[in-house]
């Protein structure tokens, strides 16, 4: 089989051509054109001699992905991307438009088995991990569609990032390369249900990304019912994992706690949230949760805002987070379960 060569780094590239005998720079010069200039033929990169082109085409595939639907939101500059890959699989991004430039939510497995009970990714149950050529072009191609500059990141999308560690590293650091896309991994946020093993592993990388862990409720009695994994890892130990994050990287972690009326939005429950929270480098990101349709969930604006209020009292650092693209149901997994069906 051809070899992927999207998801391969500089490194790879120039041990790949002293291989076959070529000179150590022709690595760079193609890693070049497919993530700088983006061209993803080779027929196409002129500056390289016929002969190699040739032998490239025997050796590698370019992989590609198709915009087979796009929502445009009304009331903002949202864009929501359904993307199929090149074995036929579904996945998505959301591309948004806030104060400090334009930010894009991308997918990193095809559907999810973490098994979250309010997530529309993970119903379906869990297809394949993406490839780091796969998270690239969902970048690549939303740029090229939308003639839009891409400022910052979110590794939100469908899939648990952190379960496809291998990829998402490599994505990461090809993102960030001077050649290429060249984006600071301060404008990325990878955002985990609580992979405790994997955050120490991060860790270790010191990457100056935003970590977001998807707490979602304060009691392990609770968390159990709505975040399965919390049976493998429970809030004390998540939260150990969180401040040696902290400690060794120096970077604030972001907790995402989805609001989900008569679930997890009492006063008792906001009271609960400072105690384990309290001193920790964090920010809190309340999410009014979105409805799906295979739950009944909901939040209430006036539990949410009681909710923040008892936070804010007690110190810790919490917003709302604004709701985009509404019209077009922006929370990544719900085209894909409609498109699918
Ligand atoms: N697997 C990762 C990243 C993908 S989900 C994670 O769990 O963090 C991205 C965020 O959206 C997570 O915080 C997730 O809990 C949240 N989310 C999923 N479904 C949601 C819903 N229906 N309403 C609000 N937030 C939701």
């Amino acid at each position: 089989m051809k070899k992927d060569i999207l998801s391969c780094s500089l490194e790879e590239l120039y041990s790949e051509m002293e291989a076959i005998g070529e000179k150590k720079f022709r690595g760079k010069q193609i890693y070049e054109w497919l993530h700088t200039k983006r061209v993803h033929e080779f027929s196409n990169m002129s500056n390289i001699s016929s002969s190699l082109r040739t032998k490239l085409d025997e050796l590698y595939c370019i992989n590609s992905i198709k915009i087979v639907r796009k929502l445009e939101s009304s009331i903002d500059n949202t864009v929501k991307y359904l993307y199929e890959l090149s074995d036929g699989n579904h996945i998505e991004s959301v591309l948004m438009d806030y104060k400090h430039g334009n930010s894009l939510c991308i997918s990193t497995q095809v559907g999810c088995k973490m098994g979250c009970n309010f997530c529309a990714s993970t119903i379906a149950g869990f297809k394949r991990h993406l490839f780091p050529s796969e998270m690239l072009l969902q970048v690549y191609e939303a740029e090229r569609d939308s003639g839009r500059h891409i400022d910052s990141l979110v590794l939100m999308g469908i899939g648990e990032p952190l379960d496809n560690f291998n990829n998402t590293i490599r994505f990461l650091q090809m993102i960030s390369y001077e050649t290429g896309k060249n984006l600071s991994l301060r404008h990325v946020s990878l955002s985990t249900c609580g992979l405790v093993d994997k955050i120490y592993e991060l860790a270790e990388y010191r990457f100056g990304l935003t970590l977001s862990v998807s707490l979602h409720a304060v009691t392990d009695e609770e968390r159990n019912k709505i975040m399965p994994i919390n049976k493998q890892y429970p809030i004390g130990t998540l939260l150990k994992a969180c401040r040696d994050y902290i400690e060794k990287t120096g970077r604030r972690i972001s907790f995402e706690y989805a609001v989900i009326h008569g679930i997890n939005d009492s006063p008792a429950d906001a009271v609960a949230l400072i105690k384990l929270l309290r001193g920790m480098n964090c920010h809190i990101n309340l999410i009014p949760v979105n409805q799906i349709k295979e739950r009944d969930y909901r939040s209430d604006k006036n539990a949410l805002y009681d909710f923040l209020n008892i936070l804010d009292k007690g110190g810790l650092n919490a917003t709302v987070r604004r709701t985009l693209g509404a019209d077009i149901d922006a929370a990544c997994g719900q085209l894909r379960r409609e498109y699918e069906i």
